[in-house]
């Protein structure tokens, strides 16, 4: 809420730090360092995709107060990769550093029952949901929901991990046996047309700028593709801007957040979940748009003025997983002799593993669906044959 840095402006070579070492830090470094700022990562291994292109890393956990303690002391201004980085530990630093999501942003958005709670006492459109915390509450929450239902862990989950379906009563029990029994997050099922996101920047001056709606195609709850402009009419845009934009102002975020929605046949949105930073939807405007989702991360952080979020071109985006690798290192140059027009970005992943991100395809094309069709092309030529 209160950014106590709000008129603070940080202009190169200061020294820019970001919490966490994965490809999303990892792009967050490379689009600072072009505007020349000094970049540092807190990571967890030396050798991960932050820490290999950034000037100085500090290895260990984010809430490890002496690793915190030198990672503060090197850098001018904070900000973070994901959301699982303790509050407490956000807290100690904004008290030190310009840290940019502040730490109450980040606090909602690590746990799906807070961010439930929080969106929708702020009227923000969401499936039917529960809090499952006891086996009477998780009874309750089925009877009320039917099914199919989906339970998620209130903490940690990513790519589709910590979720179980119910599609019986009967079966609610195993289903959150299967999750711990830890805190969860009972939702209705929803069948939706297609799934939609927004990237949002938001300065500490409260200006705020979205990029184009992006539209979404998920395999095995990942993110697969993504395409922008999606092909939504201006309603229905409009509006998911227009909530992405609320969910920025409510949380009082500063820097980037990525609200989700699914869109049902009917035209209506729902809010799936929200990120407190850039996201993998985003990626393509990297290349497609005037100001990709990285620098608007730079200069939120640093108080310059957001830039400009028109597209220079539609684009699609696809994720390159580590099953690319299973018969050995993809191939290349096939890609590349079928389509000149295709960027390739990888993360410096060591090691392949199926479901994990190693890198992503963009390429742009005057017309939305060919780009996809040409993106989609392009990765399956990496597959040997
Ligand atoms: P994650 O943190 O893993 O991205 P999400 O809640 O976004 O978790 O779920 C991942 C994907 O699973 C969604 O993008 C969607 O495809 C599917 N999914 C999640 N919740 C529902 C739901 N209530 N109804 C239908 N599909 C869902
Ligand atoms: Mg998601």
């Amino acid at each position: 809420m209160n950014d106590r840095h709000a008129s603070t402006v940080l202009h190169p070579p200061a020294s820019l730090g970001v919490i966490g070492g994965g490809q999303l830090g990892r792009m967050f470094v490379q689009a600072a360092q072009r505007m020349g700022y000094r970049v540092g990562v807190l990571g967890m291994i030396d050798d991960g995709p932050g820490p290999q292109v950034a000037q100085w890393s500090v290895i260990g956990p984010p809430d490890h107060l002496p690793a915190l303690r030198s990672f503060a002391a090197r850098a001018d201004a904070v900000t973070v990769e994901f959301e699982n980085v303790s509050a407490p530990a956000l807290r100690w630093l904004e008290r030190r550093k310009v840290v940019r999501p502040g730490w109450r942003t980040v606090w909602v958005s690590q746990d799906r029952l807070r961010e439930k709670a929080f969106l929708a006492r702020h009227g923000l459109p969401l499936a039917p949901w529960r809090p499952v915390r006891t086996g009477a509450e998780l009874a309750g929450a089925v009877a009320d929901l039917g099914t199919p239902s989906i339970l998620k862990t209130a903490a940690s989950g990513y790519d589709g991990k910590g979720q179980a379906r119910v599609d019986d009563p009967g079966d609610a029990a195993a289903a959150w046996a299967q999750l711990g029994r830890v805190a969860c997050v009972a939702e209705a099922w929803v069948t939706f047309a297609s799934e939609v996101s927004v990237v949002v920047a938001r300065g500490a001056d409260g200006a705020a700028a979205c990029f184009p709606v992006a539209l979404n195609h998920h395999e095995r709850h990942i993110l697969d593709s993504t395409s922008m402009p999606a092909p939504v009419g201006p309603i229905v845009a409009c509006e998911a801007r227009d909530l992405a934009l609320s969910v920025a102002q409510a949380l009082g975020t500063v820097g980037v957040l990525t609200v989700e929605f699914f869109l049902t046949a009917a035209g209506r949105l729902v809010i799936n979940e929200i990120a407190p930073r850039p996201h993998n939807s985003g990626h393509l405007t990297i290349e497609a748009a005037v100001t990709g989702q990285f620098e608007q991360q730079v200069r939120a952080l640093c108080g310059l003025p957001l830039g400009g979020t028109d597209l220079v071109s539609p684009a699609a985006m696809a994720n390159l997983l580590g099953d690319l690798w299973r018969d050995g290192e993809p191939d290349w140059d096939r890609m590349g002799r079928l389509d000149p027009g295709v960027k390739l970005h990888l993360y410096g992943k060591r090691t392949p593993a199926p479901g994990r991100k190693m890198g992503h395809l963009t390429v742009l094309d005057p017309d939305r669906d060919v780009a996809l069709a040409r993106v989609l092309a392009a990765r399956r030529a990496l597959t040997r044959p």
